[in-house]
Order: C-alpha cells, then structure tokens, then sequence
C-alpha cells in the first residue's frame, strides 16, 4: 500500500501481516508517516495504491472504502475532546448508539457500558463531569469509548503524550491491560521507544515513508538490521573500525572483536554496534584506551561516558568498581 500527498510521498510501499490480538507499536521520529498509516487503516483517508483488509473484507482500495463508522475499530487519540455536559457514563454510552450496534438489546448494551467503565477504573468516577476528572481520568473515558462496542482493532495515536511521567507509567500498565481483557488486535503509534519496547509484541520502526525493521522488542534491541534502527531505540555505541569476513580491525588501535551477526549495513559503513550494557570498563590494561568524561548514577547501575578517540562511548556498568570522571580505563566487550 503507498500514500501520497501531491508530490509528498508520506507511504512508500508498506506490506504488513498482523495477527489477531497482536499489540503493534509503530515507531518512528516525526514525519515517518505513522499518523497516515493509523489514518489508512481507520478509513479517514484511501491509500493512493494498495488495500487494506480486514480478515477477508476489503475495507479501502480495489474499488471499496468502507466509511469510519462501519469499521470494526475503535480509536483514541491524543488529544480526547470530551463533551463538557455529558457524564462519563453518558460518553461511554455515545458509541453503541452507532447503527452498527443496532443488534445489541438494551441489556447488553448496559453491560457494555458497565464492564467499559469497571476495566478502565472508571467506577468511581461514572456519574461526574469532565470538568471534575484528572487527565488521567479522562484519557480513561476516552479508552473505555474506544472499547465499549467491543471493536477488533484499537487504533491509538500517541494516546499518553499529552500525560505526567508518572501516569504514563500507570496508563501503560492500564493499556496492557485492556488489551488482555479485550484480546483487541491494537496499533499503536508513538515516538517514545520506551513505550513501544514495555508494551509490544511486535514493533514497526518507519523512517521515511517506508518501514524500516519489524520485529519483537527483543530483536530490535538486540539485533537491530540498520545502523538508524539501532540508534533509534535505546542507546547504541558504533564503534569505528574495518571488517574482513566476521573479523573486525578497531580504527587506530590493536585491537579485533568478532562476529557472524552484524548485519551487512554495519559492515558496510565499517561500523561495530554495541548496546552499553555490553561494554565492560576496568582500571588500565588490555583493550581500548578510554577516559572517563562523566558519571551518573542511576540505582542499579552507574551510566559513563568515556572519551574514545574522537567518539563518546556510553556504558552502563553494574560493576563494584566506580571510575571518577578524568580516570583511564580500557574498554573491553561482554562475553
Ligand atoms: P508525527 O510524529 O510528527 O505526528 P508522523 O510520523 O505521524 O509524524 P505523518 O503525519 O503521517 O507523520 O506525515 C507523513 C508525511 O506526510 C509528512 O511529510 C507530512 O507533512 C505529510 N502529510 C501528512 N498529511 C498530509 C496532508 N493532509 N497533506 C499533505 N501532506 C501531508
């Protein structure tokens, strides 16, 4: 499937297969086309080649655009427009009001409405305002609404940046959740790639238009097929150097690492990836020469920064041994 605006390409050539119930985190920097993306498959804009389906009906492209409300998604977005008027309750009420709900009987649509409000902690809070609700309170409704008619798919548009630090936290914990009880198939869109590894069972990483690495949270951390793929997500250390077959020579220094497994793009670029948890540090000797440029302690392990040559190599140590910032050490890889 592919989009364009005019001449802008926002989708390239997008194939994805997602299984039932399966949690996909899209992810990529601003501009990558996750929002067109979600937007295709909610049925607010047709692709400009390509379909999409769901099981086996088409609902764009091939002729067919099946409108938003026939749709077997729900949605929420960022920014949750919530009528000032109308209690919680009532707005969790407003979706099955749809004609696609017109085979529910007022019983089971009450039922609905209740087990919306109880699975997003909504009980107490069911007969107020959203004028008396906290952010996270009403980021709440707007995902009991999206539930409540008990849609396939979730579609959600960066749903918590508009949350405090800690309530993200809890609103992730809240979203995983959901998805256990609902068994929904959801999309999610971020750019926070903490969100996207905690929540995931599988990631989709864009750049461009164009999809770049797809894979479990595990695989993109740790084995992450492009040099963007690997910087994107977390934290990762290229160090400089030159390949023969899985041999790797480190730029002035003697030093050689070895692998089978970096992907060709690294080698390509004569570059050695490595996440800082995998750099070990220790007092002058054998490996490379680093200095240390900063500490920082973070709990269970100490983050440093170690002016290597003219790069910066992270590395996160859980070591005994603590370096001070101006200390030589030598940096050496983990088993
Ligand atoms: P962000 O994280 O900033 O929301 P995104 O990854 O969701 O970004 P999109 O909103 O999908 O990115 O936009 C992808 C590209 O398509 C961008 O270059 C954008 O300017 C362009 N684009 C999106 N919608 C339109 C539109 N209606 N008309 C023209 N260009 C558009």
């Amino acid at each position: 499937m592919t989009k364009s605006f005019g001449k802008t390409q926002a989708l390239k050539e997008i194939n994805l297969d997602i299984a039932d119930s399966e949690f996909i985190a899209i992810l990529g920097p601003s501009g990558c086309g996750k929002t067109t993306l979600l937007r295709i498959v909610g049925g607010f804009i047709e692709p400009t080649s390509g379909i999409v389906s769901l099981n086996d009906q088409i609902y764009s492209g091939d002729g067919h655009m099946v409108p938003v409300e026939e749709r077997d998604l729900g949605m929420v977005f960022q920014s949750f427009a919530l009528w000032p008027h109308m209690t919680v309750r009532q707005h969790v009420e407003f979706p099955l009001k749809s004609p696609r709900h017109k085979g529910m009987s007022e019983k089971e649509k009450k039922e609905a409405v209740e087990n919306a409000i109880n699975c997003t902690g909504l009980k107490p809070y069911a007969d107020r305002l959203p004028g008396e609700l906290s952010g996270g309170q009403r980021q709440r409704v707007a995902l009991a609404r999206a539930i409540v008619g008990r849609p396939s798919i979730l579609l959600m548009d960066e749903p918590l940046s508009a949350l405090d630090a800690e309530l993200k936290i809890e609103m992730r914990r809240e979203i995983q959740n959901i998805h256990k009880l609902t068994g929904a198939t959801i999309l999610y869109v971020t750019h926070d790639q903490s969100e996207a590894l905690a929540m995931a069972d599988r990631i989709i990483i864009m750049k461009d238009g164009a999809v770049e690495q797809i894979g479990t949270p595990r695989e993109i951390y740790m084995e992450p097929q492009t040099v963007f793929a690997a910087t994107f997500v977390s934290r990762c250390n290229l160090i400089k150097g030159s390949w023969n077959e899985d041999s790797f020579k480190v730029d002035q220094e003697n030093v050689m690492l070895h692998s089978s497994t970096v992907p060709w793009e690294f080698r390509n670029k004569g570059l050695y990836p490595v996440r800082p948890e995998q750099l070990l540090i220790s007092p002058e000797g054998q490996g490379m020469p680093g200095i240390i440029a900063n500490k920082q302690y973070n709990g269970r392990e100490i983050h440093y920064s170690v002016q290597y040559h003219d790069q910066i190599l992270t590395v996160y140590s859980s070591s005994q041994t603590e370096f001070d910032p101006g200390d030589r050490v030598s940096i050496t890889l983990t088993a």
